[in-house]
């Protein structure tokens, strides 16, 4: 457990819908190292994106342990909780890079700003990021502003961004899933390759089969809750 990247242990979330408890993940464990991608898959309302924003510390799972490089963050605990959650913010912001299905950049900063905002708030240097666009193929759109380009040169900005950050571990949560086929198969083909080019663990949310069985391993969520 120490030396991998990712673990999770008994993973137990549940929302509410009026009094009725909806149950989301029930004891869920996984294991991921370094280099390594997880298809996570399942229907619409599986619990995908709510086990994404659970192992980046968006969400607070009920019970369970999640540990990122060797960082534990236990829902039960409470003592020096504050201290625990500072440490895990650090280690989010430096080591964990999010892509969701719609590129969250900043619309007043140019793509190359977006880049840069997001290597320096992981501690890296700015002077790969003109280099990062140019390699994702959109270094000529550098100076544009999110919504002067396509939507698929927003989600290679967005990658971009993910890797300006070196991070240990990306999460993507449907990451092409409001772009056409072509370009989605482009932007993806980019992110399998910078993964396994720079060695960081990759968790990929998705309702394409093809895409899941490009990655390494894969976890059906499928087994939903009834309603
Ligand atoms: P997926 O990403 O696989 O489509 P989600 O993780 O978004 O699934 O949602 C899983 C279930 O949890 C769904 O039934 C959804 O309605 C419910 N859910 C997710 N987030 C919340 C929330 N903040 N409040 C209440 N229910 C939620
Ligand atoms: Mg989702």
């Amino acid at each position: 457990m120490v030396d991998s990247l990712l673990s999770a242990r008994g993973l137990n979330k549940q929302f509410r819908s009026g009094n009725e408890p909806v149950p989301v993940l029930r004891g869920l464990s996984l294991d991921l190292e370094r280099g390594q991608s997880l298809a996570l898959t399942g229907r619409s309302g599986s619990g995908k994106s709510t086990l994404l924003n659970i192992l980046c510390g968006l969400e607070k799972p009920d019970s369970g342990v999640v540990q990122v490089l060797g960082e534990t963050f236990d829902a039960r605990s409470t003592e020096a909780e504050s201290k625990s959650e500072r440490r895990w913010g650090t280690l989010r912001r430096q080591q964990i890079g999010v892509v969701f299905q719609e590129a969250n950049l900043m619309p007043a900063l140019s793509l190359l700003d977006n880049v840069r905002f997001r290597a320096r708030l992981a501690g890296q240097s700015e002077d790969g990021c003109q280099d990062w666009l140019e390699r994702l193929g959109i270094g000529e759109l550098a100076d544009r502003y999110p919504d002067q380009v396509s939507g698929g040169q927003r989600q290679r900005a967005a990658l971009a961004m993910v890797f300006a950050m070196k991070p240990a571990l990306i999460l993507a949560d449907e990451p092409t899933g409001s772009l056409d086929r072509h370009t989605a198969e482009a932007v993806i083909g980019q992110l399998f390759e910078l993964q396994a080019r720079h060695g960081c663990g990759l968790i990929l949310a998705t309702h394409d089969p093809e895409l899941a069985a490009r990655c390494s391993q894969h976890l059906d969520l499928g087994h939903v809750p009834q309603t």
